[in-house]
């Protein structure tokens, strides 16, 4: 059955949330991709979202959600449960108001992860198989210690927050025409789609997820939130699944994103080696997938319109990062 929303997000919330966490998120640049374009036929843009402090946009939700506790809730803290980047954004938003951080994580989530949030002074609860398990753990805590969820995408302060990179995109690139991101839980695109579609409809939105364990693309061919398995990928940020009383993203991803496609793993591993060679940057499998999806023919655009693809983040180990791209370069 379908959630009713018991609160609608607005352009106006991501407006807001702009305004919140202007005092420690700075905008990311554009920039044009003249290899791509010329590969696509049409004008690509990449909006480089892996160079936040936390090396992944998710900061920006977290800090917008964060900001809006209340001071009794600030002195208890934090908890959230997350395949890392989420985490880890929570995590370092926690640590620059001085509040205290519980991370609840699943032990499929990469060691390299686990150190960085650690290395922050957050406390890590490595929990389970999977996201839910974690998210379980998050619950408890929450009754036990009476710490704050933060959570990772279906939230209206986390959507609205993430929803701020479609507002610097329309910024620097008015006549856009498309947008390409990683889809997972949804909460990038929610906010993203927002503020697209209610600035021109027909602005394109596309999402992309991984061929397996793609919770969201499985639930919107279901028509309804389906548990998917987790599965090895190299976009580890994309696992989990949408949570089966998703109460906004399931639904303002069906109403907002236009097409949603899967990529394999080889896809991906085209898209982190074009960025590296093309780009000089190093980002994770989640970050490239929309990059793998054009190279790939996956995602068709338009011929001379502007299409802005989100890299959205950068936390890989660098050995992980070179056997992924090394049949590419
Ligand atoms: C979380 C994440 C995504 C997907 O965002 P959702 O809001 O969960 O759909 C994409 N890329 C990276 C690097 C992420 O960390």
């Amino acid at each position: 059955m379908q959630q009713v929303h018991n609160q609608t997000i607005t352009l106006q919330d991501v407006w807001k949330a702009k305004s919140t966490i202007s005092a420690i998120i700075h905008k990311t640049p554009l920039i044009y991709s003249k290899a791509l374009s010329e590969k696509a036929g049409a004008e690509i843009y990449l909006k480089y979202e892996h160079i936040h402090d936390s090396g992944a946009f998710k900061m920006r939700g977290a800090v917008n959600a964060i900001y809006q506790l209340t001071e009794e809730q600030k002195k208890h803290g934090v908890t959230t449960f997350s395949t890392g980047n989420h985490g880890f954004a929570v995590a370092l938003a926690a640590k620059k108001l001085g509040i205290r951080a519980v991370i609840c994580v699943s032990k499929h989530v990469p060691q390299a992860k686990f150190e960085k949030i650690k290395g922050l002074g957050a406390e890590l609860e490595i929990y389970g198989d999977g996201q839910d398990d974690a998210e379980q753990r998050c619950y408890e805590l929450q009754k036990e210690q009476g710490l704050t969820l933060i959570p990772p995408f279906d939230h209206p302060s986390v959507i609205s927050g993430q929803g701020t990179i479609a507002l610097e995109i329309l910024e620097d690139l008015p006549s856009v025409h498309s947008v390409i991101g990683g889809l997972s839980g949804g909460g990038l695109l929610s906010g993203v789609g927002l503020v697209m579609k209610n600035t021109n409809p027909s602005i394109q939105v596309f999402g992309v997820s991984m061929e397996k364990g793609a919770a969201m693309y499985e639930s919107l061919k279901a028509g309804k939130p389906v548990v998917v398995s987790e599965h090895e990928t190299l976009a580890d940020s994309l696992l989990g699944g949408i949570g089966d009383e998703n109460k906004y993203t399931f639904s303002m991803v069906n109403q907002y994103v236009d097409q949603s496609v899967l990529v394999n793993e080889e896809t991906i591993k085209k898209g982190m080696a074009y960025l590296y060679k093309e780009h000089k940057i190093v980002v994770e499998g989640a970050a490239a997938v929309g990059i793998g999806a054009i190279i790939d023919n996956i995602i068709s655009l338009k011929e001379n319109t502007k299409n802005v693809v989100i890299i959205s983040g950068n936390n890989v180990d660098l050995t992980s990062h070179l056997n992924a791209i090394k049949a590419y370069i």
